[in-house]
Order: C-alpha cells, then sequence, then structure tokens
C-alpha cells in the first residue's frame, strides 16, 4: 500500500449536497478550520457556480489562509473556472462526463467533444496557475478505454491528476482496482466512492490499492442519497490496518461531533468511529474482560480518535461492571448487596432503558438502606416563551441554601440553564452530553432527557422524564449536580468567603 495517501475533504461541496443540508458560512469556516487543523490535504470548499452567496462562504475559507489546498467543483465550462478565480480558490475541479449515459443524454455532446473540451478547459485553467483535478462524471460506468482517454487529454493539457468517480455508488471492489490500476499508468489518481451499496471504504482501499493517492471523502460520509464514503473511516482504517497516516487522528470525533451539529445529521449509535456506541461495552463478560485488559474488546484505543471508553450498565450487567461503576463514585458495598444491585440494574435493562450513574446509586441506597441528604434540589421551575424573549426562573435548594435565579436564552430550556448557572454561579459545571427523545410519536409525548454532567474530572449520567421538556431538563441537570457536588460544601463557597 502507498504510504503517501491523503484525504481530499469534500464535506463542504458533495457533502452539504446531502438532502435537506445548508450551511452557514460561518459554520463552513469552522469546519474548513478544523480539517486544516487535522491535516487535510485538499479541501473542496464548495461549488462558486452556485451562487453569489455560495461565494462569499467560499471567501470566507479562502480568506483563511490555510495549509490545505483550497478548491472549487466545476462544471466543464469556462464560465465556472472563472467564477472559481472570483473567489481566490487554489484549485479546481473539473467534471466532465464519461459513461455514455452522461455524454450523451445528459450533457447532449459526443465523446469526441469531450475529449477536445477536456483539454481546452484544463489548459485555461492551468494558465490562470490553478491546481488542476479532472473528474470523470460517473467514471465506474464508464467504458474504461474512454475513461483513460479523457485521462489522457487531461493529462496532456497540464492538469495534475485524474479522479475514478463512482458517482452513484455502483461499482465493486474488483471494478474499482482494475479502472485505477489502468488510469495509474496514466498520473496521479484520486477516488470518489460513494456507500449506495455499502461499499464506499472497500472501494477507496481497493483504489488505494490499485495506486490511487488522494481519497475524496466526508465527515460523517454525509452526501447525496447513501453519502459519500466517510473520512474518519478511511484515515482509521488507513492508519490501524496499513500504518498510512493521514491525518491526526485524535481529532476525528471532534470533527464528526461538529459536522453532526453544524448539520442536524445526527449519527446512529453503532457508527463506526464517532457512534455513541463505538467505545461503549454492557454484556458483563466483555466488561469483566476489559477491565482486565483494555484492548480485548477493541480494535484501537479511544484515545487514538480523541474519545473515551464508556462502561454501561443494562441487561446485561455482570458484578465486575456494578463495582466498577460504583467505584468511580466512590461508592464501596458488601459481595451480598453487590449481588442485589446487580439484580436490580439488570431488571431496569430488561425494561429497554439505559441505566444511569444516579440509577445506580439511588439502587445501592436502596439495597444497603445508607440514607443520604440530597445536596441540591429543585424547589420551583417556570419558564415562558412566545412572542419575547424566552425566560425563565428557577428556585434551588443547595445545601442549606435556598436560591432563586433568573436567565434569558434561544429558547425555554437554554433560559432555565442560564437560571440554573446563576443560581449556581460558583460552581464549574459542563454539560458533556444533552440528548432528548420522544417515548411517543404525538405532541403530549413524553420526553426524556439524557445528560453526562461533568464537575472537574467527574461525570455523572442522569435520565430525566416529563411531558415538558424544560423541567425534564432542568430536573436531569439538578440531579446529576446533586450528586457532583461534595456534601459538606454544594454552594461551591471557598470557606473564607
Ligand atoms: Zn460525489
Amino acid at each position: 500500500m502507498d504510504d503517501d495517501v491523503q484525504l481530499l475533504d469534500t464535506t463542504l461541496r458533495d457533502g452539504e449536497q446531502a438532502p435537506g443540508v445548508s450551511l452557514s458560512p460561518e459554520q463552513k469556516a469552522e469546519i474548513a478550520s478544523l480539517l486544516d487543523e487535522a491535516g487535510v490535504s485538499v479541501i473542496e470548499a464548495g461549488s462558486a457556480c452556485t451562487g453569489p452567496g455560495e461565494r462569499r462562504t467560499m471567501d470566507r475559507v479562502t480568506d483563511l489562509d490555510l495549509d490545505a489546498t483550497v478548491t472549487s467543483f466545476t462544471r466543464g465550462v469556462q464560465h465556472d473556472i472563472d467564477l472559481a478565480l472570483d473567489v481566490d480558490v487554489d484549485g479546481v475541479h473539473i467534471v466532465v462526463p464519461s459513461s455514455d449515459r452522461h455524454v450523451e443524454d445528459k450533457v447532449g455532446t459526443t465523446k469526441e467533444g469531450v475529449l477536445e473540451s477536456t483539454a481546452e478547459l484544463v489548459e485555461y485553467a492551468t494558465d490562470h496557475d490553478l491546481w488542476v483535478e479532472v473528474i470523470g462524471e460517473d467514471g465506474s460506468r464508464a467504458d474504461l478505454d474512454f475513461l483513460e482517454e479523457i485521462m489522457v487529454a487531461g493529462m496532456d493539457a497540464g492538469a495534475d491528476r485524474f479522479a475514478f468517480a463512482d458517482t452513484v455508488g455502483h461499482t465493486s471492489p474488483e471494478h474499482a482496482y482494475e479502472a485505477v490500476s489502468r488510469l495509474s499508468q496514466h498520473g496521479p489518481v484520486s477516488t470518489h466512492t460513494h456507500d449506495d451499496l455499502g461499499l464506499a471504504v472497500t472501494n477507496a482501499l481497493a483504489s488505494i490499492a490499485a495506486g490511487a493517492d488522494l481519497v475524496h471523502a466526508t465527515v460523517n460520509g454525509i452526501g447525496e442519497r447513501a453519502g459519500n464514503v466517510a473520512l474518519e473511516e478511511v484515515a482509521i482504517a488507513l492508519w490501524h490496518n496499513y500504518d498510512v497516516e493521514t491525518v491526526d487522528t485524535e481529532q476525528l470525533y471532534r470533527l464528526s461531533s461538529l459536522v453532526a451539529d453544524a448539520t442536524g445529521i445526527v449519527l446512529p449509535p453503532n457508527k463506526a468511529v464517532s457512534g455513541d456506541n463505538a467505545f461503549a461495552h454492557e454484556s458483563g463478560i466483555h466488561t469483566d474482560g476489559m477491565l482486565k485488559d483494555e484492548r480485548m474488546y477493541e480494535p484501537y484505543a479511544p484515545e487514538a480518535v480523541g474519545r473515551e471508553r464508556r462502561l454501561v450498565l443494562g441487561k446485561h450487567a455482570g458484578r465486575a461492571g456494578v463495582e466498577a461503576a460504583l467505584a468511580e463514585h466512590d461508592v464501596t458495598v458488601e459481595d451480598d448487596d453487590l449481588a442485589e444491585i446487580v439484580a436490580k440494574v439488570k431488571e431496569i435493562g430488561e425494561r429497554g432503558r439505559r441505566v444511569t450513574d444516579t440509577d445506580l446509586l439511588a439502587i445501592t441506597e436502596d439495597v444497603t438502606g445508607r440514607d443520604r441528604e440530597r445536596n441540591v434540589e429543585l424547589l420551583d421551575l417556570t419558564a415562558a416563551s412566545g412572542n419575547g424573549t424566552p425566560a425563565a426562573s428557577v428556585r434551588l435548594r443547595v445545601g442549606d441554601d435556598e436560591r432563586t435565579a433568573s436567565g434569558t436564552g434561544s429558547g425555554p430550556v437554554d433560559a432555565a440553564m442560564k437560571a440554573v448557572r446563576e443560581a449556581l454561579r460558583n460552581v464549574e459545571f459542563r454539560l458533556d452530553e444533552y440528548h432528548v427523545d420522544a417515548i411517543t410519536g404525538g405532541t403530549d409525548a413524553v420526553v426524556t432527557v439524557d445528560v453526562t454532567l461533568r464537575v472537574g474530572d467527574r461525570t455523572a449520567s442522569v435520565a430525566a422524564s416529563d411531558a415538558d421538556i424544560t423541567q425534564a431538563s432542568v430536573e436531569a441537570i439538578v440531579d446529576g449536580l446533586d450528586r457532583l457536588l461534595p456534601a459538606d460544601d454544594p454552594t461551591g463557597v471557598p470557606a473564607d468567603d
């Protein structure tokens, strides 16, 4: 395998073509900056021909002065190249038709016409000092002889490289290998794969094995239909199996989270690298194994992609996992009690619920009969939204104090969070996770809010359910703080204050 493989990210162009996705200029600039920081070699910032709004956004990206080569997608017309020059990109991807379907039915030209215009456009772009990649659109369904002819025409005219495009996600690894092997005889080849058959990573790796040295990918694999090949999956597969370093893998989870937030496309929990469960272990046997040897049930450590391992309690929980979870909260129990706690944890898990830290601690107190005074308690919450600015106020008992505070925000939940922060202004806490699920489908649905709260280096997971999302959110946060703040000084006010 060529260890000089590099990544081209097209989240901002092909990724943004996913249904329902539209990124703001600020979001595009933020994503581009993080891609650059991670070491992605080429960033396709958009299509300059889309319109003035897109060009303003692309300007924002080119103004960042990134190390990466910043490019624009262009159709096979000179005007598109002019528009790309206007936004000051370093290079262009000139897309020309290559399959009969695209040559004749879509563009309405002939093969000779494609070869001629490819050469002309490449010359025009290189004359203007642009880095040029020619993409043969629908290349995986094109006649291979003709695909080679397009590449040769482009390279002879001065192009830097040619991309093998599996535009509709149709190809097999064997065909990708054959096509790229033949194309590679004429110069550097990129590969552009889609996931319609679930083969995007496989086809990218087959292309690399055949000589491709630049992989087009999108963060989280977002893109049209089933999406593009996921950047994080290619990067981790190359690193783990072939010792090929393309990017700083420790940035991968940050990138995934940023793109998921910006696009609103939530990742499935079992998604490789970035899914919620990618480094979570629930089964008793697995948890026990993980506690003995962290590599027992993982191909690579979560830290390699900027994450942490999670041991989850549920219906498969065992003694070792429960004991370890209790130890995180400095709780030890007798053997008999442990057996009873494990049984109760499994009971909740069997009802299909995730067992949170607060569930576990409440069960433990119940079983051991250790009574506990709450440190923090929600006494009252009011929230209002509508025509005015959303506002909320809370009344909390914190230790022996009673505190009232109010806040405003982008919505009632945000306003209530600000009120809680104001009431506890001496306490630094962070939301590592905030997740809402509707349990039923109607407007009267009960929602469950799952949060993971952090104070210093301690975390607590909590869930709360209510028909009112603001109420459930505040209850979950107050319950988490109740567990995390020190019992002797929950207000967080220094003793000498
Ligand atoms: Zn594509």
